[in-house]
């Protein structure tokens, strides 16, 4: 049954004020409506963008560790209805169920450390050049947040994203994707029951241009933190730029694992399937190149194909499913695109290439695994960030020339290299240019403990997760406090030292 969604606006579930409204459909099945949502507009953002302006007066002023606790109730809520959750997320967006169910783990998990900031979010004592003065710094809201979310991981990204502005004392407008609409108005329904107050956290959902851009533009949003691709990724840096607002973007990747001729084999085999074709390639940290040691290169790339022929794909609802769908009409098309791209360049298919058919994958947008061999890094299909099952192998002969190959491409998020050698795990740490380097393990894999994000074009230098998000959610004020009953000079006055 398809459930009618609304926005979220001052406390309250409306929907858009034009009374328009758009259909959110499951990929592994098109005719299957999940629900229909508000497609809001300019005037929709208005209104959130005040309400949330008008709860930040008194949210800043709430106590930190009284913010936490209302988070620790939602990671409480989220646990609870975990099973409920994922399922609605495989409904809305196809990966299965084990995957969806890691979804919501990840911003239960979000929750609870986040909420753990509320007793910490430390600042600085220190000491003032002066005498009888007394210096600190502390960490202080920065006003109202836009939240702009994709919709490969509906549930952790806008939780990564909210869960530290929350609790810093921010107040939020979350636009989330198109495409997974249901799982952020499921989300926000939760930070409701656990008691954020009308304002704290505003949902608008629709389409990039029309809900996205005023988001952007709004005089009273201080800062737009964004996930999404590249190009949109560029666009909103550039108004965020001439607007002068804070801007936080994580982009695309184009991740690569190293496998040396030392490498356990077995190990790395299992984790290029899991790389390369988890979320069916729809991460930003997918394998999509694998770069292999010559001396190794026909048997692996054998064994993988094997393997890679063998996954089953399906509905993610149905258990022994493995690889669900791509998420729409579109990114199937996308991705098929960048086989044809690949053929044409030269490179050799060696499995999948086509949309899947066979029972059950009629009504699905349903890709094979797709493995090419052969392919150099000048090809388009090393390069360039497809976001699907398709895995491109290259070919060197040693450790040097896969650093090298690993870092020709714009994009710097995850990494991996499997090695038993000590030294060569070290000197890949140091030299792969990218946010996360796994060593014996795949590219994906984030713990939210640590901070995630890239370098080069996968953003523009912030992090998410971990302490470090919290220098994007807060400002830095410092505080000098002069107990000396005179006008001391800082650099001007000398301290007599008796
Ligand atoms: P996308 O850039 O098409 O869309 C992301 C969001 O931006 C959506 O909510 C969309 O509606 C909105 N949007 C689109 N155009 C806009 C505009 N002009 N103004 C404002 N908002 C606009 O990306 P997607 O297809 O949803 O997600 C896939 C991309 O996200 C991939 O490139 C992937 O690598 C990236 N991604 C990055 C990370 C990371 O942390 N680095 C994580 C997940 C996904």
């Amino acid at each position: 049954m398809a459930e009618t969604f609304k926005n979220f606006i001052g406390g309250e579930w409306v929907d858009a004020a034009s009374g328009k409204r758009f259909e959110n459909r499951n990929p592994a099945d098109w005719n299957e409506v999940v629900g229909t949502h508000p497609d809001s507009d300019a005037g929709d953002i208005e209104r959130a963008v005040l309400a949330a302006a008008k709860a930040f007066k008194t949210w800043r002023l709430v106590p930190a560790p009284k913010r936490a606790e209302i988070l620790f109730r939602a990671g409480q809520i989220m646990a609870e209805r975990k099973e409920e959750l994922a399922r609605l997320m495989t409904r809305e967006m196809g990966k299965v169920l084990a995957e969806t169910r890691g979804d919501v783990q990840e911003g239960i998990d979000t929750a609870f450390y986040s909420a753990g900031e509320g007793r910490r979010m430390y600042g600085e004592t220190t000491n003032a050049e002066m005498p009888n003065k007394f210096a600190m710094s502390i960490r202080l809201p920065v006003g109202v947040c836009g939240m702009i979310t994709p919709w490969n991981f509906p549930m952790a990204i806008p939780t990564w994203k909210m869960f530290p502005a929350l609790v810093c004392g921010n107040t939020v407008v979350l636009k989330p994707a198109s495409d997974t609409p249901a799982t952020a108005a499921k989300l926000v329904g939760v930070l409701a029951d656990a008691g954020f107050p009308p304002g704290v956290v505003n949902l608008v959902t629709g389409g990039g241009g029309r809900v996205g851009t005023p988001l952007i533009e709004h005089p009273s949003v201080r800062l737009i933190s964004f996930t999404g691709s590249s190009e949109v990724g560029r666009r909103i840096a550039a108004t965020c730029g001439e607007k002068l607002k804070l801007c936080s973007l994580e982009l695309g990747g184009k991740n690569p694992m190293i496998v040396m001729e030392d490498a356990d084999l077995d190990l790395a085999l299992e984790g290029a399937l899991w790389g390369a074709f988890g979320t069916t390639g729809q991460r930003c940290t997918a394998t999509s190149r694998i770069i292999l040691h010559e001396k190794i290169a026909d048997s692996f790339t054998e064994r993988l194909v094997e393997r890679a022929r063998k996954l089953r794909l399906g509905n993610g609802l149905e258990p022994g499913s493995e690889v669900g769908p791509l998420v729409n009409k579109g990114q199937r098309e996308s991705v098929h695109g960048y086989v044809q791209i690949g053929l044409k360049d030269g490179a050799k298919l060696l499995t999948g290439g086509k949309a899947a058919a066979g029972p059950g994958l009629e009504n699905g947008w349903f890709y094979e695994p797709t493995v090419f061999g052969s392919v150099t890094p000048g090809m388009r299909i090393a390069r360039e960030e497809i976001f699907g099952p398709v895995v491109a192998i290259l070919t060197v002969k040693s450790l040097e020339g896969a650093i090298e190959v690993a870092n020709d491409t714009d994009y710097g998020l995850s990494s991996s290299i499997y090695t038993r050698d000590v030294n060569r795990a070290h000197i890949a740490i140091r030299d792969i240019e990218a946010g996360i380097t796994y060593v014996n393990g795949p590219t994906i894999g984030a713990e939210v403990h640590l901070p995630f994000g890239g370098v080069k074009d996968t953003g523009n230098g912030h992090r998410e997760s971990g302490r470090q998000v919290l220098d994007v959610f807060s400002e830095w004020k410092s505080i000098y406090v002069d107990y000396s009953g005179k006008l001391q000079k800082a650099q001007i006055d000398d301290v007599e030292i008796q």
